[in-house]
């Protein structure tokens, strides 16, 4: 039996749960859980915000652990090893975008908390090629949050060619936001911190930005006009868009990683003028997973963790709903 904390309603509290994963297929591992981070998307399916949730949930997709089973046709891994499981636990493998190495652009991937049991556990079960080992080097206690946040923000950089002498912006501060300081940091950028937060202000500098702007403030967003080449937005929730396309150069983009649910309200003469894109972007495959993890290790990339114990698992969610987490909230055992 697999011992997790599960919803059984939108909205509803956590309670422990156990369940019986039957059989190991074949290429399947079986991961024991140490730490695991918790996303805004984990609340999204908690609260059943996007209309996908499968109750019981077990939420929990930042999973850190070790392999303590493996199916016989598994290569490439090893009883014992270190591994991360992020947003997906499995991919169909046949489809155009899996033979191009775009797992992550699977139409049937198999999401980890939706139609299946996440990380919230003594244990989780995950396809192979989902099961990414964790380098020497990287520290475990902070790494769930890379699996999803982190590469959620690493992939843009890499899927989009930004340049170390772009100036890009960063909108929402909170678990995705604060990871993409310090990745465009590294990475050599001019990076802006975009916060509705006057305390983050100053933490976004620290954090890997060389200026930091009041996310709400029409004033201060209109007077970055024509600063960035590129901008990921991480928040949740409608801004003025129309006036975050005025803070693009000419051939910009404004990219989006935050699950926005209001449909956008975009001047498209803004984009023919300035000749402008917009886009957006999931998790990243399997592939740039283990590239974000070898930069995060040169660079000495961590998530800015606070920890929780699993059993106090609801305390960690109504923080994370709080908006006063800095800035990825982990679930660990002690
Ligand atoms: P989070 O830690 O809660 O951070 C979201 C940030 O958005 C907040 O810290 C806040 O930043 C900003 N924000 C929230 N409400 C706002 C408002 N009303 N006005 C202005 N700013 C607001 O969440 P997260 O885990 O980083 O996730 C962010 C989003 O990305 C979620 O929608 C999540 O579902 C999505 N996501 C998408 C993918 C993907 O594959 N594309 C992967 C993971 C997560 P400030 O305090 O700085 O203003
Ligand atoms: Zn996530």
């Amino acid at each position: 039996m697999i011992h997790a904390y599960a919803v059984h309603e939108p909205k509803g509290i956590l309670k422990p749960f156990e369940y019986d994963p039957g059989e190991l297929k074949p290429d399947e591992v079986e991961i024991d859980v140490y730490y695991c981070g918790i996303c805004h998307s984990d609340l999204s399916i908690i609260d059943n915000e996007w209309g996908l949730s499968q109750y019981p949930v077990v939420p929990g997709h930042e999973v850190v652990g070790r392999i303590h089973h493996m199916g016989d046709q598994v290569e490439g891994l090893a009883i014992g090893q270190y591994v991360g499981l992020g947003w997906h636990a499995g991919y169909c493998n046949e489809c155009a975008s899996c033979r191009a190495g775009d797992h992550n652009l699977c139409a049937t991937a198999q999401a980890t908390i939706v139609g299946h049991h996440g990380g919230f556990a003594d244990k989780v079960r995950a396809a192979a090629n989902s099961v990414i080992p964790i380098p020497d080097g990287i520290d475990l206690e902070s790494a769930g949050p890379l699996f999803c946040g982190g590469v959620t923000v690493f992939n843009p950089l890499v899927q989009f060619g930004v340049k170390p002498t772009d100036k890009v912006a960063v909108i929402g501060i909170g678990g995705l936001g604060h990871m993409a300081l310090k990745f465009l940091n590294a990475w050599g950028c001019e990076v802006t911190a975009f916060t509705s937060s006057a305390t983050k202000k100053a933490e976004a500098l620290s954090l890997g930005a060389h200026h930091a702007l009041n996310s709400r403030d029409q004033n201060e967003i209109a007077a970055a006009a024509r600063s960035f080449d590129f901008i990921i937005s991480t928040v949740n929730a409608k801004l003025d868009w129309n006036l975050y396309l005025g803070t693009l150069k000419p051939r910009g983009r404004l990219h989006f990683v935050g699950a926005v649910l209001a449909p956008l309200d975009l001047n498209v003469f803004s984009l023919i003028g300035a000749q402008l894109t917009v886009s957006g972007s999931p998790v990243g495959s399997p592939a740039t997973i283990r590239k974000m993890l070898d930069f995060a290790n040169r660079h000495g990339i961590r998530p800015q963790i606070e920890k929780f114990l699993f059993e106090d698992v609801n305390l960690a969610i109504e923080r994370l709903r709080s908006g006063e987490a800095r800035y990825r909230i982990v679930l660990c055992h002690y």
